[in-house]
């Protein structure tokens, strides 16, 4: 009977899942700005080369992405120091109405913050007070979250000649009045809209152009980058960084060289990957610009490229002509990536002595776990050592340029697991350069993944792309038996924030993080390196010896990089909240993060000496599991529907139906948003907060099983909590 009652019910009701989003409401009018843009507007912002180039010579303003085009993220700025850090306090926070992750590096210029937010939306506030001079909304259709691998996420704007440009989740290049916040252009950057494209990284501005590349190689996609005019958004160039499909013409001549690295398959049906989604660093000293090129799609070279083959340029930097694209030079750091390793982490730009020799050289530390310099002249490599646990490589040949890959590590014919996994040993967090001391300070981890060829491969030799999830070539649909059946051998998730000297791979000091997914790094000559963590903690460390000078309990996770600058001579310390993304694989939920036990909360928070504002106080988020209505389902229905989350729903909701804090925790549904589970997830009903219909890939009976998993899931760790098991089920498959 209960049986009947249930099929009944959820035949009738069907639901399911993957985006279900808690409010996401803010969204700024643009009345002010349209008032404001009847007058003629005052010429403000006004950075150019020269003067992102003598950044030094105005200290208090924070002017470019990485604050010079050097991209240090190292401040000049000495009023808050080690000998009076511990009375900083809150100046002033603003709400910013989302619980989605914050991400964005703001840009302070005359007195004016200009930063992003959720959705792509743009705010330029007083930097002394918080107060909102205007704000912009892109309107991003919300159904493209669902292209968003990690967050509807944006990591700020660039500014320069009195414009602010902004690139929008679903692939557009705006630039606005900086003094009022009206539309100046908007240009498309997508080469084809029905392709899965977003950018969520920030625009760089040079030389009269703007730089900007995308994201989506899970999704499907080949990597590029445009240089558009700053004044007209007219495309001055575009570089593709993958081959394309072999029967048609190269774009450029470069591809030519490219293509002869790709061997066998059919990589250009899956667009081969190779995004630019985060780092574009311009080079003064060369006049070429770097693009960091990320991961192969799918992720495993035998699927993408069954010939072997170096499968350029990904994993590599790029130096192109800043003003034709033409290349310069290029360096693959993962040759054949076969583990996402991405090489689109932040760029540095210094000169340094090596081996008794004054170098350009430019620094990064790519996912892969090594740490590069590279000559800037010519790309010759330097040095690198790893800066995190590598088990994929022994180490790098010096000689010939090239990782040498652990064979025992091959997870062709052996699952296993392997460091780092797709989160890197570093990510985009911001790394910060301290020149005078020779050391970087590195947000880094060390968060294995069990890599195993995709099931369907194995068994038939043939893998089928499917258009409505990601492609990867590894096994996505049984991660979760994966991860659970392989725990007992699993490294132990770990972020550090370290001090790390990238001539000599020694670390002078290594600060050991609770919680692996870390926030961005700024440092200052006033001896101080700050940090957010995941447990809500915004920290002023001791730049010479790692040791915790002052401390805020911010509420909430971070993952954004502080910036500083100064107003009327007082110094001014400000970041933004708000984690997401990245807790895709661990399932992991101690120790629980800031967002998970307070709330999410998007805000910029500003500190300066003696500041005595105060956040309100915070209140626990009731995080226990409702009473479960089990279905009766068969076993294979069941496991069905745990195949189906994880492929459709675990990258958003998370690994085992635990959420990281941003995005629903499905297990946490009530009856009644269970009731409307099938129209969330067939139906739309929250495509305006980015849970887009499923209906493309899901069919009712699909949901009913999915909605079956999240319940069984919902019910074991409920019974955890109430201590009537001790160890929940975390898998069904078999
Ligand atoms: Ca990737």
């Amino acid at each position: 009977m209960r049986n009947l009652i249930w099929l009944a019910a959820a035949a009738a009701v069907l639901i399911l899942v993957v985006v279900w989003m808690r409010d996401d409401s803010a969204a700024p009018t643009q009345e002010a700005a349209e008032a404001a843009a009847e007058a003629p507007a005052p010429k403000v912002a006004l950075i150019d080369d020269e003067r992102i180039n003598n950044a030094d010579s105005e200290p208090g303003s924070w002017l470019a992405h990485g604050r010079t085009y050097e991209e240090h993220r190292f401040s000049p700025l000495t009023s808050i120091n080690r000998g009076n850090a511990a009375s900083l306090g809150l100046a002033w926070y603003r709400d910013l109405g989302t619980n989605r992750a914050l991400e964005a590096t703001p840009i302070v210029v005359d007195g004016v913050m200009y930063f992003t937010t959720t959705w792509s939306r743009v705010y330029a506030v007083n930097a002394a007070t918080g107060e909102d001079l205007w704000s912009y909304d892109p309107q991003v259709p919300k159904e493209w979250g669902r292209w968003a691998c990690c967050d509807v996420v944006n990591r700020g704007v660039a500014v320069y000649q009195g414009k602010i440009y902004v690139a929008s989740l679903d692939g557009r290049l705006i630039a606005l009045d900086a003094a009022t916040g009206a539309l100046a252009w908007e240009v498309d950057t997508l080469i084809d809209r029905s392709l899965h494209y977003t950018i969520t990284g920030a625009p760089r501005v040079a030389k009269g152009k703007v730089f900007i590349g995308n994201g989506g190689a899970e999704y499907g996609v080949r990597g590029y980058v445009t240089a558009y005019d700053a004044d007209t958004g007219d495309q001055v160039w575009r570089f593709y960084t993958v081959p394309g499909d072999p029967s048609l013409p190269f774009e450029h001549p470069e591809l030519e060289m490219a293509a002869e690295t790709w061997k066998g398959g059919e990589w250009w049906k899956l667009g081969g990957g190779g995004t630019v989604w985060n780092a574009i660093v311009y080079d003064p000293d060369f006049d070429q610009v770097y693009l960091g090129v990320g991961n192969g799609s799918p992720w495993t070279r035998a699927i993408r490229s069954p010939g072997g083959g170096d499968n350029l340029f990904l994993s590599s930097i790029i130096a192109v002509d800043a003003d034709t694209g033409a290349m310069n030079w290029h360096y693959q750091t993962t040759p054949g990536d076969n583990w996402d390793y991405t090489a689109v982490q932040d760029m540095a730009l210094a000169e340094m002595e090596v081996d008794g020799q004054l170098r350009k050289v430019l620094l990064q530390a790519p996912k892969n776990g090594f740490f590069y310099v590279l000559d800037r002249e010519d790309g010759e490599l330097l040095r690198a050592h790893p800066y995190a646990t590598v088990t994929w490589a022994t180490h790098v040949d010096l000689e010939t340029g090239r990782p040498v890959e652990n064979p025992d590590s091959d997870y062709l014919d052996k699952p296993q697991w392997v460091l780092p996994g797709p989160l890197g040993g570093h990510n985009w967090q911001a790394m910060a350069v301290d020149v005078e001391a020779g050391l970087v300070y590195l947000p880094a981890h060390d968060v294995p993944f069990f890599f195993s060829m995709a099931k369907e491969w194995r068994d038939t030799g043939v893998y089928k792309p499917n258009p409505g999830s990601w492609n990867l070539g590894v096994q996505l649909a049984e991660v979760s038996q994966l991860i659970n059946d392989n725990l007992d051998s699993r490294p132990q998730p770990l972020g550090y924030l370290k001090a790390f000297d990238p001539l000599t791979g020694e670390e002078k000091w290594s600060v050991e993080h609770p919680h692996y997914w870390n926030g961005g790094v700024l440092a200052t000559a006033g001896g101080l390196v700050f940090q957010g963590d995941a447990l809500g903690m915004f920290t002023a460390y001791d730049k010479d010896n790692g040791e915790v000078l002052w401390q805020f309990n911010a509420q909430v996770s971070m993952l954004a990089p502080p910036v500083t600058y100064e107003i009327d001579g007082e110094q001014h310390v400000s970041i933004l909240t708000g984690s997401g993304g990245g807790e895709l694989f661990s399932g992991e939920t101690a120790p629980s993060p800031a967002s998970l036990t307070y709330g999410n909360f998007g805000r910029l928070l500003t500190f300066k000496l003696g500041g005595g504002a105060a956040l309100p106080a915070p209140t626990s988020v009731d995080r226990s599991i409702p009473e479960q209505v089990l279905p009766e389902m068969a076993a294979e229905d069941l496991m069905r529907g745990e195949r189906l989350y994880n492929t459709y729903c675990s990258l958003c909701h998370g690994v085992f139906a635990r959420s990281g804090g941003a995005i629903t925790d499905l297990r946490l549904l009530s009856e009644e948003r269970h009731a409307l589970f099938n129209q969330a997830v067939l139906g739309g009903l929250y495509a305006n907060k980015g849970m887009a219909s499923f209906a493309d890939s899901l069919v009712v009976e699909d949901v009913s099983k999915i909605q079956a998993f999240v319940r069984f899931r919902a019910y074991e760790d409920r019974e955890v909590a109430l201590g009537n098991q001790e160890e929940p089920r975390l898998s069904w498959l078999n």
